[in-house]
């Protein structure tokens, strides 16, 4: 871990390996650098501007909101945020929200929820919270204990007591889920940072009957997969299950910093005034990019046209991976949320992307994930596809 210790005098700490490029400016599915080239970014944001950059109804909003008010304290009524938790609600299984400002701090609030929860109607801390190898959750201490990968862990212990984890998609490994040690699950349908490694249907269904036999809370992370990514406003919505709390952040505000956990009222009652709370969370401006960010999802088929890119991308790449059968080992993911497993190191075709102004990103040492907006278009799909084929002929 030596080596980071760094002789310049760059004053962002070093936590990043950036790429050589300086985005100044977004519109739609493309970038632009500092000097003036532009870059189709099927990155967005890390799958946070869902609807492509700066899109026009979410900047209206946040033009209007920042002439009225920027930031109010959570100790007074927020009608922004109310008109947001209201969309959620009824747009999910959900009965209540809780805002925050990132994924991690939504993690965070979901595992005190359950640990709360648990306290409250069990009258102490029965059992772990169960992960899943290849998981991610996000860098706070909790939320790293919860990330069931060394690499994220290293260098940060002791860590926070009460987590246990299992083998994704092993449906062996259920049998040690029981009531006595464990008080919830908490998952990610479709993992994203881990690799692009869709949850089985038939494991979830077994993992979700469990939880609902012993009384353990399911928890879906949805940060990378909410929010119209998988083709559903929800990735939950594939598999015909209800959690019982989910948790959203990147794609919740369209680029504009806002976390959110959603849960079933007889649960959320656990959070009374006092157990939680945040001094951005759900603010004016975040909440009016929420509302403006929802409102577009669901009007104007955005989302299943989104699912039906999902569909003519994947096609195009499985074709590749005809064309590039030693290059490309598999091509897998959920909606617009694709990873390719490769022969070669995924960073190499990244930046062989890059240099064609082609922006995506890796998941892991051999996948490359591709993370278009939505609102792509078939013909910057073919584009993306030409480039695609001109970085594997030329391996
Ligand atoms: C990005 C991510 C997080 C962490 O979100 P931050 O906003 O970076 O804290 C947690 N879980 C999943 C699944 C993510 O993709």
């Amino acid at each position: 871990m030596s080596e980071a210790v760094t002789t310049s005098f760059d004053p962002i700490m070093a936590t990043y390996s950036r790429f050589p490029v300086t985005i100044i400016k977004g519109k739609g599915s493309y970038v632009w650098d500092e000097d003036g080239d532009r870059y189709l970014d099927y990155t967005s944001g890390i799958a946070t501007c869902n609807l492509g950059h700066v899109p026009d109804t979410v900047q209206a909003a946040l033009h209007e909101q920042i002439d009225e008010l920027w930031h109010c304290s959570n100790l007074f009524h927020i009608p922004k945020q109310i008109e947001l938790a209201t969309l959620l609600t009824q747009n999910s299984f959900a009965d209540q929200v809780f805002f925050c400002n990132s994924g991690a701090e939504a993690n965070e609030a979901a595992i005190k929820l359950a640990r709360r929860f648990t306290h409250m109607t069990k009258n102490k801390n029965t059992g772990d919270i169960v992960t899943f190898t290849q998981s991610f959750h996000g860098r706070t201490l909790a939320t790293l204990t919860a990330t069931a990968q060394e690499k994220i862990q290293e260098g940060f212990a002791p860590l926070v007591p009460g987590f246990r984890y299992l083998p994704f998609n092993s449906m062996e490994a259920l049998d040690a889920i029981t009531a006595e040690n464990t008080n919830a699950v908490l998952l990610e349908l479709v993992q994203g940072e881990g690799g692009v490694i869709p949850a089985d249907e038939k494991w979830v269904e077994a993992l979700y009957q469990i939880c609902q036999a012993e009384g353990i809370l399911f928890m879906v992370d949805e940060i990378q997969t909410g929010l119209g990514r998988t083709g559903m406003l929800f990735a939950y919505q594939h598999y015909g299950i209800e959690p019982d709390i989910m948790t959203l952040a990147k794609g919740l505000g369209s680029g504009f910093p806002i976390g959110a956990v959603l849960a079933k009222g007889h649960i959320s009652q656990a959070f009374s005034p006092g157990a939680h709370g945040s001094t951005f969370g759900g603010n004016p401006l975040a909440s009016a990019a929420g509302v403006a960010t929802i409102k577009t999802l669901l009007k104007s088929r955005v989302i299943e046209k989104g699912a039906e890119n999902g569909h003519y991308l994947k096609t195009k790449l499985k074709a590749l991976q005809q064309k590039y059968p030693d290059d490309i080992h598999e091509v897998r993911g959920k909606g617009l949320l694709f990873g390719l497993v490769t022969e070669q190191k995924a960073s190499d075709i990244v930046y062989l992307a890059l240099k064609r102004h082609v922006l995506i990103l890796t998941a892991g040492p051999h996948v490359v994930r591709i993370l278009p907006p939505l609102t792509t278009t078939k013909e910057e799909i073919d584009h993306f596809i030409t480039i695609l084929d001109s970085v594997f002929e030329s391996l």
